[in-house]
């Protein structure tokens, strides 16, 4: 990891803080540094943001952590569990926002989980498939509030079940608010602290280039990169993604051949399949050309319905068909199992606060 304290934006709010930032902190007010270390532990490794919990700590030094605002930047609202294990957290921040964070067990064996979060209230891009582009930005998160979204998992999880996975495919486009997930990558995977496996950890960008660019050089293509693509030709992806007006796909793809990768590493390509929009022979075809050369692997994920639009996914014969025209031309092609749409947890659900419980379907049924 080529990012250090230097090089990142400062801290939002205590809990943000590197290790060495804990120890420059704590010295100014006249303590040693293994105090600093301390600190970091219990936040990011014991998941302890309560000083008073923090039982090595001299009393003084809690009460200062405590006048400090040191503790929990967000709560959870209320948490809903779905037929399939997998399980919704709303998250409420100081300021009255919301946004969601999902737990996804793993299928064989649900003591390993996926976590999915959020990076920004609502989002700015404006994809037409997905509720939280309708709904517009509210505000950026915070690195803390980012960050405090894994330890209010892992603290749900409880100590028999473990976060191993997290996906920035949450409410928001994680590389428009890039100094705090630089600053959330740095902590997460922070040998000290949670200590995620870097290439578990996976930033899901609807491909804003020069922030691509960006990621490359600071993580030195160490984290997991996913681009949703979602449609392969320009005058297509534009009509659904308004962002492929600014970066089209000759700039997206030259900034994938150039992203840094380690060994057998390759590029996750998000595709929403959309009945009568991006599911045609001709689709899958182009793609192939599109992506030539480029080491991927490719998601295909059937829309989920979102009640702002009538888009839906093609029926599951046809997703199958799909995937056979792209894997008879040499692309690796998983079919993407929805989890979680009956909480309204799955991609492309997540909304604000409120909005809906239930998923459209159900809605639409009545
Ligand atoms: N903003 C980032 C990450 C969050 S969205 C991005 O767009 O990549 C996570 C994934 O869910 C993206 O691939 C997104 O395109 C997909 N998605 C959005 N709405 C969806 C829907 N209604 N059904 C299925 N997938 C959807
Ligand atoms: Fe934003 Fe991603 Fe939704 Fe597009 S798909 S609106 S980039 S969250």
């Amino acid at each position: 990891m080529k990012l250090s304290a230097d090089s990142l934006a400062p801290p939002s709010h205590p809990i943000a803080r590197l290790p060495e930032e804990w120890v420059a902190h704590v010295r100014d007010w006249g303590e040693p540094a293994y105090r600093g270390k301390q600190i970091f532990d219990w936040i990011h490794r014991q998941g302890v943001l309560d000083p008073d919990e923090m039982s090595n700590l001299p009393k003084t030094l809690r009460a200062r952590l405590k006048e400090e605002g040191v503790g929990w930047p967000i709560e959870v609202v209320s948490a809903h569990e779905s037929a399939d294990r997998t399980r919704k957290l709303l998250v409420g921040m100081p300021d009255g926002e919301r946004v969601e964070t999902v737990l996804i067990p793993q299928l064989d064996d649900d003591r390993v989980v996926t976590q999915c979060i959020s990076s920004q209230v609502g989002c700015a891009m404006g994809c037409v498939f997905c509720a939280s582009g309708v709904a517009g930005l509210k505000r950026q998160m915070t690195d803390a509030e980012i960050v405090a979204q894994v330890l209010l998992g892992r603290r749900e999880l409880g100590p028999e079940r473990r976060v191993r996975n997290v996906v920035f495919m949450g409410m928001g486009e994680p590389l428009h608010n890039y100094a705090a997930v630089a600053r959330a990558l740095v902590l997460l995977t922070h040998p000290d602290g949670l200590d995620l496996s870097k290439r578990r950890v996976t930033v899901s960008t609807s491909g804003l280039v020069n922030q691509i660019d960006q990621l490359g050089r600071d993580f030195a293509g160490q984290v997991q990169l996913a681009i949703s693509l979602h449609a392969v030709r320009d005058e297509d992806r534009s009509k659904i993604m308004p962002v492929n007006r600014k970066y089209g796909l000759e700039d997206l793809t030259d900034a994938l051949r150039r992203y840094p990768l380690s060994k057998r590493q390759r590029i996750t390509i998000e595709y929403t399949l959309i009945e009568g929009v991006n599911d045609s022979v001709r689709d899958a075809k182009e793609m192939v050309a599109l992506l030539r050369g480029i080491p991927v692997k490719v998601n295909l994920i059937p829309m989920n319905p979102i009640s702002a639009s009538d888009l839906r996914a093609p029926d599951s014969s046809h997703v199958t068909r799909f995937q056979e025209e792209l894997t008879r031309r040499g692309l690796s092609v998983f079919i993407r199992k929805t989890r979680g749409d009956d909480v309204a947890a799955a991609c492309g659900q997540l909304a604000f606060h409120g909005e809906s419980r239930r998923s459209p379907r159900e809605h639409a049924e009545g």
